[in-house]
């Protein structure tokens, strides 16, 4: 099978284009670098089941040859990313999720979209199951990216039921890993950088919310499971162990035996108190669940990162 990937150059799309090659597949990788970097894609640079276009996928785009699969992961996820880029986050989620729709449309190609636990908001119901709908604020300083995501959502929907595309929706939740950038904002590759340079470890608030963790190969190997499979609705994936910031700092220091203090920084506004995912759907329906606890996640992703730092990345 031949697969278009957007946001290839990504975390998550790097990592999900190494998978579909490994299966023999041969893919084809969108990005415009906004947050991704040419290095997660440089090991590819001699396969030739490999193909990359510069793009920004919110413009159109027309892809040749047969297509099996179109997977959208184009969209900044780190919240000072997305906080940073608004209208890139709005567009990549509108009009390039269309974009994307149309290719795999005209191509007769299934389509998967990479949602996000954020469309659960700041979540009142508790470990979240894909029927809750959600605690967003509609005009709040996330909502670039929490409203993206749900028009994309029904944008997905829309395709599927009016023009018959054959679509996955996947709710990502917090993953980590290597390929994450060193400062992308994000608490796990921030909490390490800072770990390994011997500065302080930044916990915003009091450190008492919670986040649940899954290593990146548990999730890209789960996505590639619903890209398969015949499930349509919204599916979550993510690790239910769910650990405070605190906790998670605590870790870190243990794991890279860094001798950093901490330092409170204030909240970020709407930042969700609490999250972890019920994934009893994809366990019942993929027989999908993580394997990698979140020490020994941590301590790959510390060596990646260390490898990074040393590099002066
Ligand atoms: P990332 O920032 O590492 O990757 C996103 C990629 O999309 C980057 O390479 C960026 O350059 C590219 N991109 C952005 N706008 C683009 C555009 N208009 N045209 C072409 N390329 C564009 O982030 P990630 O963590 O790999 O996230 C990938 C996807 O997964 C995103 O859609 C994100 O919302 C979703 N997601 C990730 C997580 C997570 O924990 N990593 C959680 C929930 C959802
Ligand atoms: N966070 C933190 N220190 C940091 C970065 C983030 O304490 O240096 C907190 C942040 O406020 C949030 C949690 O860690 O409560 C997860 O943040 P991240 O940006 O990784 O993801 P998201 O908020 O999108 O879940």
């Amino acid at each position: 099978m031949r697969v278009a990937i957007t946001g290839a150059a990504g975390f998550l799309g790097s990592h999900l284009a190494d998978r579909f090659l490994a299966d023999g597949h041969e893919v084809i990788g969108y990005d415009n670098f906004l947050t991704g970097q040419p290095e997660n894609l440089a090991h590819l640079a001699r396969e030739r089941r490999f193909d990359f276009v510069e793009h920004d996928v919110s413009e159109p785009f027309t892809v040749t040859g047969a297509l099996g699969g179109v997977l959208h992961f184009a969209s900044p996820a780190s919240p000072p990313d997305y906080q940073r880029f608004p209208l890139e986050t709005l567009r990549v989620g509108s009009l390039g999720t269309s974009n994307s729709l149309d290719i795999a449309r005209a191509a007769g190609a299934r389509f998967l979209l990479a949602s996000t636990s954020e469309v659960y908001g700041d979540p009142a119901v508790h470990p979240q199951p894909e029927t809750y709908w959600g605690y967003v604020n509609s005009v709040g300083e996330r909502s670039m990216y929490d409203e993206a995501k749900r028009f994309a959502e029904a944008t997905t929907m829309a395709y599927h039921r009016s023009c018959g595309v054959d679509t996955r929706i996947v709710r990502i939740f917090n993953t980590y890993g290597p390929r994450m950038r060193p400062h992308d904002g994000r608490v796990v590759s921030n909490f390490i950088v800072q770990a390994l340079q011997g500065q302080p470890l930044t916990v915003y608030g009091n450190g008492q919310q919670t986040r649940s963790f899954c290593y990146v190969t548990d999730l890209i190997d789960g996505i590639y499971r619903l890209f398969l499979g015949r499930r349509v609705e919204p599916t979550n994936m993510g690790n239910p162990g769910e650990f405070t910031m605190l906790e998670l700092a605590a870790l870190v220091l243990e794991l890279t035996g860094s001798n950093s203090t901490l330092e409170h920084r204030s909240l970020p506004a709407d930042d969700p108190r609490q999250r972890k995912p019920d994934i009893t759907t994809a366990r019942t329906v993929l027989g999908w669940e993580p394997k990698v606890p979140l020490r020994d996640g941590l301590r790959r992703t510390i060596e990646y990162f260390r490898t990074v730092v040393t590099d002066g990345r």
